[in-house]
């Protein structure tokens, strides 16, 4: 069986139904098993075409009031230790408990990771309490009705990561490269084409760079593929991935007026670039970054799109590393909160590059779509803590509780702490350019929201 699921919660939130609702007709098997001790049940489950082992930590009720902590908790270990996986239920309905969130406290300090079961969803009664559920910090709730079989293909949909290689989730992940084995997700369906939009100044040769890459894809669709300027979105693929190109009105204008002095459109930009996933900043390599350029890179950060920089016109560069460590200072100091961007040099003209900036517009692309699983934040952020602790305020160590990925596109994260307000600008860009490097997330617009949490 692929993979050890535990289903951990307060008593009353549903977990020995959502138990049977997994295992189905297969229950009366466990209960016949020998060795499986009251208090804990386990048996095969199946959801879609996966399979795994599913432990409940039910049953625990009928201990007395006394020792129910204790037994809970060393109970609630013991499935965690045999876990890859956690189901943490809440009941909707009842909102966030005091109890639920001791169960969320104990589950950020482990290294497992943890999905968030919000049960008893079914209607509109569960609303309010899903929505509560996210101050639990342990991501976005998937909210099911284990009575009444509702939400289990979202379920489905989170557990289907670790039904692959098995998974070693204690295993220190803070060096390692993300993978699909540590619950991350890339949250992106590749039979859906890519919105591209290829901006920059007039003249820097996005036309020019646009007809090569359409030309030089064997696989170039539709009708209307040899008229790129008076078409409103271009599909095609590249290795594979449909991509949707989004024509600019400034591209298309220009074979109407041949206009030679012409002036950026921020308008149209802007439109592009709100059209678009993945946006493609054109820059001229004998003009190195110009005011305009950071005008556009700051759009793109500003509407969160996933980005990379082609430096065009390469062909023309004699001296190539002088150029190339010129572009990056420069994007040091003028893009701080882009640290890492992608800068492939290229040329329109020739065709060279185009592999490579393809290529990376796709992995950024990806990371803006990845979600990092909560419990790795968290050991991160612990870690971040002890080295470089975050400053004084009003002589009192700031503390940082817990951290979540609230969402993608782009990767959003909620930090909490009990004084929100008071977090130095600084020390939240520090935050951010570190996990920029931990996560693998060059170039890629972040968000970290602070909220208040005990
Ligand atoms: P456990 O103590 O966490 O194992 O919870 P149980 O599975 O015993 O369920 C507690 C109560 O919640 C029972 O009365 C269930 O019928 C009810 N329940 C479980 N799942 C759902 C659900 O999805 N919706 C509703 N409305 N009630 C549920
Ligand atoms: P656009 O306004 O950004 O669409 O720019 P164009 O594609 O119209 O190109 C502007 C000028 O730059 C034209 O004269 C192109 O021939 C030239 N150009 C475009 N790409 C390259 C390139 O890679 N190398 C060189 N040497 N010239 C280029």
């Amino acid at each position: 069986m692929s993979f050890t699921a535990a289903i951990i919660g307060r008593p009353n939130v549903g977990k020995s139904t959502l138990f049977n609702r997994l295992v189905g007709q297969r229950l009366a098997l466990v209960d016949d098993l020998p060795g499986v001790t009251r208090d804990r049940r386990e048996g095969k489950a199946r959801l879609g075409d996966i399979e795994f082992r599913v432990i409940d930590t039910a049953g625990l009720e009928d201990v007395t009031d006394q020792s129910l902590a204790g037994r809970m908790r060393e109970q609630t270990e013991r499935a965690i230790d045999d876990a890859d996986v956690v189901l943490m239920v809440i009941d909707a309905r009842a909102g966030v408990t005091p109890m639920d969130r001791h169960f969320a406290d104990l589950l950020r300090r482990r290294s497992v990771p943890v999905l968030l079961v919000a049960n008893k969803s079914e209607g509109k009664g569960g609303i309010a309490g899903a929505y509560e559920s996210f101050e639990l910090g342990l991501g976005d709730p998937i909210a099911i009705s284990a009575e009444h079989g509702e939400g289990l293909s979202d379920l489905f949909d989170a557990l289907v990561p670790y039904a692959g290689e098995p998974v070693d989730a204690a295993e220190g992940a803070l060096a390692d490269a993300p993978s699909a084995a540590d619950g991350e997700a890339v949250e992106d369906d590749p039979a859906k084409p890519i919105q591209l939009a290829i901006v920059g100044r007039p003249n820097v040769g996005k036309s020019t760079l646009i007809n090569r890459l359409l030309g030089e894809d064997r696989l170039l669709t539709g009708p209307e593929a040899g008229i790129t300027r008076d078409s409103i979105a271009i599909e095609w693929a590249w290795r594979g991935r449909p991509i949707k190109l989004i024509d600019t009105a400034g591209l298309r204008r220009k074979s109407v007026i041949e206009h030679k002095l012409e002036k950026l459109s921020v308008a149209d930009t802007l439109r592009a670039i709100r059209f678009a996933e993945l946006v493609v900043l054109v820059v001229d390599a004998t003009q190195m970054l110009e005011k305009q350029d950071l005008t556009i890179a700051r759009m793109i950060e500003d509407e969160g799109r996933s980005i990379v920089l082609a430096v065009n016109k390469w062909d023309l560069i004699e001296n190539k590393p002088a150029a190339l460590e010129k572009l990056r200072d420069r994007l040091q100091i003028s893009l701080p909160q882009l640290q890492g961007l992608t800068c492939i040099p290229v040329s329109g003209a020739t065709g060279a590059g185009l592999d490579k900036l393809m290529k990376a517009g796709l992995d950024a692309h990806a990371v803006w779509n990845r979600r990092i699983p909560t419990p790795k934040l968290n050991r991160w952020l612990a870690e971040v803590q002890e080295r470089h602790p975050p400053p004084l305020v009003d002589g009192r160590r700031l503390r940082l509780r817990y951290m979540t990925q609230a969402n993608t596109r782009p990767p959003t994260f909620a930090l909490f702490s009990s004084k929100p307000g008071e977090l130095p600008d600084s020390y939240r860009r520090y935050l951010v350019n570190l996990m920029r490097e931990t996560f693998d997330m060059p170039g890629t617009p972040i968000r970290v929201m602070l909220r208040k949490g005990a």
